[in-house]
């Protein structure tokens, strides 16, 4: 252990995101209270509670699919160029939502390729026609990133005539292409057949390794527990618990965690 402080020793910790009293209701239904978030470069954030807590529409909230009523969300390190704050109270327009988008990439529970279009054309849509990079520079990157989840030869399939988990192995490479600062995933597993399930969690678990940072809405407690650096658990809306993945799966201190961990165990 050192017992000196100075800064250079420290590990070097960036914020990525951080998420202040967030607060959303649908009609009289309130499902967000005041969530707070603070998510490290690199670090996996993994999002656990029973169906109904908000963990979804945290997520969504975090990449502007949905608007919360209050409350607000800086990405960036500090570095005034790199800053993106969004005071959820105020107007949120288009800007703002295109300004989230930017930086954070979903993977749906249920893949969301579009139909119609190859495996190579859903990849290369958002880089080559919302991020406006060389469409020979974005296919390059798709075929590169198909090889590594294994599916290369699929480039020239459509949705269809893939599994469950190569579709979702798809919306992953579709995320990753648009180089985000910040990797979302929906209960990326939960539709897919148990025999399926491993390939997925093995790719997302290739990527915390590889330093991606991410947060992850799973009812996977094991793979969270491996996976993940922080665990929140979240009920009726509210954040119950947060901590250590180790100390909030394996020893929570509140009674709610504590039945909804054993439940699941
Ligand atoms: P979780 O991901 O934890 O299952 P959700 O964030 O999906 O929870 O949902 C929280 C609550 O918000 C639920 O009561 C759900 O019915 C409600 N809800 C989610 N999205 C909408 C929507 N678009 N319109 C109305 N209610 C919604």
């Amino acid at each position: 252990m050192s017992l000196t402080n100075e800064p250079a020793r420290q590990p070097r910790v960036t914020s990525v995101l951080k998420a202040r009293s967030l607060a959303k209701a649908f009609g009289s239904n309130v499902v967000l209270r005041d969530i707070d978030i603070d998510i490290q470069r690199g670090q996996v954030v993994a999002l656990i509670g029973p169906s109904g807590s908000g963990k979804t529409t945290v997520l969504r909230s975090l990449n502007g699919l949905e608007i919360p009523d209050a409350g607000t969300v800086t990405f960036g390190s500090g570095d005034s160029s790199a800053e993106l704050a969004i005071d959820f109270g105020a107007k949120v327009g288009k800007k703002e939502v295109a300004a989230l988008r930017d930086r954070s990439a979903m993977v749906f529970q249920h893949y969301n390729l579009f139909p119609h279009m190859t495996v190579l054309k859903n990849i290369i849509e958002g880089p080559v026609q919302v991020q406006k990079r060389p469409r020979s520079e974005a296919i390059a990157e798709a075929e590169r990133l198909l090889e590594r989840v294994g599916l290369a030869d699929k480039r020239d399939a459509y949705p269809f005539e893939l599994s469950g988990g190569q579709q979702q192995r798809v919306g992953i490479v579709r995320a990753l292409a648009l180089k985000p600062q910040l990797l979302l995933f929906d209960e990326p597993t939960s539709a897919l057949d148990p025999e399926l399930v491993g390939d997925v969690l093995g790719v997302i678990k290739e990527l915390a390794e590889e330093g991606w940072t991410m947060v992850i809405v799973t009812h996977e407690l094991a793979f969270a527990q491996h996976v993940a650096d922080e665990v929140i658990f979240m009920d009726g809306g509210v954040v119950v618990e947060r901590g250590p993945a180790a100390e909030v799966l394996r020893a929570p201190r509140q009674e709610r965690t504590k039945l909804f961990v054993k439940r699941l165990q």
